[in-house]
């Protein structure tokens, strides 16, 4: 049977002297792999369409096992993230993130509209490491963490001050701090972003203006759950850790990054909250 069906290319490797074995996040039937016959070679219909990042439509033949990817159609370049070397950083982290936590075989449009979401928004030149932690706390409970962040995970308050804590997984309130010594004390502007990550639909995040610090905190907190929690590691994170111990190159990028808010003036990334 041939299908038709719209996707993004997640990852490729290669198989034999000509083939690729292409893993694709659907819209219509979840995560599945296809095999591109000789797209390896650089005059195959296949080759443009079987690389990363690339959001197309795919025809595929399925038979007994993987199916066969016969021809497609990319319904944008995604120019941005593959010239971009920050760019290509996060959009191969959030590729990582969904490849990682979403099963196979399995209708999946939330992660489909998240990953899909994010690398529109990188691609349109959005802060590519503000739609990476979006992307990570919005599939925070395909590990199975579902983090309390709407009153204290303790007392179930709603009013005060508030803390983030690992132990308690989510937010504490100042009455029941001493419940956790290592809970990480939080400004009511850094716990309404918090909420705003994991709440708000992420095609809502361009009018979002963040500092480096801002980001970097609230990154931080959900790395840590990822990897002390989840036990997840991934390895895109690594040539992101390695871009930003090369400061010259990376100020250099943000420097050059600005786009509009929601007042539609051109503001720098690093301004604001
Ligand atoms: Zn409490």
């Amino acid at each position: 049977m041939l299908n038709k069906w719209e996707g993004i290319v997640l990852k490729t490797r290669p198989y034999g002297e000509t083939n690729k074995v292409v893993t694709l996040m659907t819209r219509e039937v979840g995560k599945i792999a296809a095999m591109a016959r000789g797209a390896k070679k650089p005059s195959s219909r296949l080759a443009a369409i079987s690389q990363p990042f690339v959001h197309g439509t795919f025809m595929i033949q399925q038979g007994r096992g993987m199916g066969t990817l016969q021809q497609g159609e990319p319904l944008e370049s995604m120019r941005h993230i593959q010239e971009d070397i920050v760019a290509t950083a996060y959009a191969s982290y959030v590729v990582e993130i969904v490849d990682r936590l979403v099963e196979s075989d399995r209708p999946d449009p939330y992660a489909f509209d998240v990953l899909s979401q994010a690398l529109h928004a990188i691609e349109e030149g959005y802060d590519p490491e503000a739609i990476a932690t979006f992307v990570e706390w919005k599939m925070l409970p395909y590990t199975g963490v579902q983090p309390i962040l709407h009153a204290c995970a303790s007392c179930g308050a709603v009013e005060g001050e508030f803390a983030f804590s690992f132990t308690q997984g989510g937010f504490l309130c100042h009455r029941c701090f001493h419940q956790d010594p290592y809970l990480i004390r939080l400004t009511p502007t850094q716990l309404k972003l918090i909420r705003m990550f994991y709440n708000v639909p992420i095609d809502q995040i361009g009018k979002l203006t963040l500092k480096k610090e801002t980001k970097g905190f609230i990154r931080k907190i959900v790395t840590t759950i990822y990897e002390e929690q989840t036990g997840m590691r991934f390895k895109s994170r690594s040539f992101i850790e390695q871009l930003e111990r090369t400061p010259l190159l990376f100020n250099a990028h943000f420097n050059s990054q600005t786009h509009e808010n929601e007042e539609g003036k051109i503001q720098a990334n690093d301004d604001e909250v």
